[in-house]
């Protein structure tokens, strides 16, 4: 059995990394789509979907987590919702079960038929997006909520200051 995990990954955190452990100690394989893929350089979603590809890949890796278990597919919205499973459907392998705490995903796979599992949170108060990027921003430690691997990858693209920097020109917008 497959099953299929969406997210925008904005960084990949430890919340993420432990839904993935989950599944994959239920199921054979997982497929994770890398949502929004067409976005970055913005607060809200700093990294590309390149980026995102190798946060994830280099996390499992460092977790022992072989390769031959997973598929790491960018996909990026479309304008219509009720075609996004039909567009899911066609970039990624065929799944069974669906994985999200996001209520649209939930909704419109279930609407196509899927099985939708809520994985249950891991310290949603710190690890999410939000609060990474707000570190990130505020020079909090941020590094503690992520794999190491993550860490290594912010540094390599040096996203800290992409991050700050953005934040500049979204100020200077207002
Ligand atoms: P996210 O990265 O915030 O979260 C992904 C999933 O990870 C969550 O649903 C949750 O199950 C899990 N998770 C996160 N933190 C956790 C924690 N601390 N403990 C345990 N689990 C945790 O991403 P998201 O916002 O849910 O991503 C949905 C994506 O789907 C977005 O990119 C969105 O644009 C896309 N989408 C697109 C369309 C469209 O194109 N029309 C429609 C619906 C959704």
């Amino acid at each position: 059995m497959r099953g299929l995990l969406v997210g925008r990954m904005q960084p990949f955190h430890l919340g993420h990394l432990q839904v993935i452990k989950n599944i994959l100690n239920i199921l054979e394989e997982v497929i994770i789509v890398i949502g929004s893929s067409q976005l970055s350089h913005s607060i809200k979603d700093p990294f590309t979907a390149g980026e995102r590809v190798m946060m994830v890949s280099k996390a499992l890796a460092e977790n022992g987590i072989r390769a031959s278990r997973y598929y790491i597919i960018p996909v990026q919205d479309i304008e219509c919702n009720s075609l996004w499973v039909a567009h899911m459907e066609m970039l990624t392998p065929p799944f069974e079960h669906v994985y999200s705490g996001n209520p649209l995903v939930q909704r419109l796979f279930t609407e196509k038929g899927y099985e939708v599992t809520e994985p249950p949170l891991f310290n949603r108060e710190v690890y999410s997006g939000t609060e990474v990027r707000r570190r990130m921003l505020d020079g909090g430690k941020w590094e503690e909520l992520v794999p190491e691997s993550v860490v290594e990858v912010v540094n390599e693209i040096d996203g800290i200051s992409r991050i700050k920097q953005l934040a500049r020109k979204e100020v200077s917008e207002i």
